[in-house]
């Protein structure tokens, strides 16, 4: 596919929220890359379409049966560049499942503003397993994630037994269950080895 670069920048600035208030899922699109100080204004004014509280929280904590509510591709054979296509628009996107899109993706064309983020906590890791989910390809080639950072490669190097551990707490559907060993491991391996 061939994104221009407006596509690219808006794919980039869709934000998966949740309302704390109400519970309701929703996406607004970001404002970034823009000063800081205007990107703190547009969060301190996000609001919840449904019942208008402030109390948003980043993410969707989805699990893998809500995932599957939203449209993957057109069909159920979709190429890759269609299911991050998808993944994009309607996955519960973060800063480090986008870094993996934008490694592992051969085409490149989703490069995403931080592409080196890892994930820094269960959260990111859920929303990291949700792309794997839809795109089974960066699981297999998650090890081209090794080059991005000292800490992604900390990561793929324990990736299986991160991956184990997080679907034996949350069970297969990746329900939202307290996740203390998962966190535990994560938090190792992305503090910065002594000596
Ligand atoms: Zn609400």
């Amino acid at each position: 596919m061939n994104f221009s670069t407006d596509l690219r920048t808006f794919l980039d600035q869709i934000m998966t929220m949740t309302c704390r208030a109400c519970a309701n899922p929703f996406t607004t699109i970001s404002p970034a890359p823009c000063p800081v100080e205007d990107f703190v204004a547009f969060s301190q004014n996000l609001q919840c379409p449904r019942c208008g509280s402030h109390d948003i929280l980043l993410g969707q904590n989805r699990t893998a049966a809500e995932d599957a509510r939203y449209p993957h591709g057109k069909s159920a054979n979709a190429s890759v560049s269609e299911r991050l296509f998808y993944w994009a628009i309607n996955g519960d996107t973060g800063s480090s499942s986008r870094a993996i899109a934008a490694k592992l993706d051969r085409a490149s064309e989703l490069a995403h503003g931080n592409g080196k983020a890892h994930p820094i906590d269960t959260a990111d890791l859920r929303r990291c397993l949700l792309l794997l989910r839809r795109i089974p390809e960066f699981h297999r080639g998650i090890d081209g994630m090794s080059g991005v950072s000292p800490t992604w490669a900390r990561i793929v190097a324990r990736f299986d037994e991160l991956v184990a551990l997080f679907e034996e707490e949350t069970g297969i559907g990746l329900e939202r269950a307290p996740t203390p060993h998962t966190s535990a491991l994560l938090a190792t391996l992305i503090a910065e080895p002594q000596g």
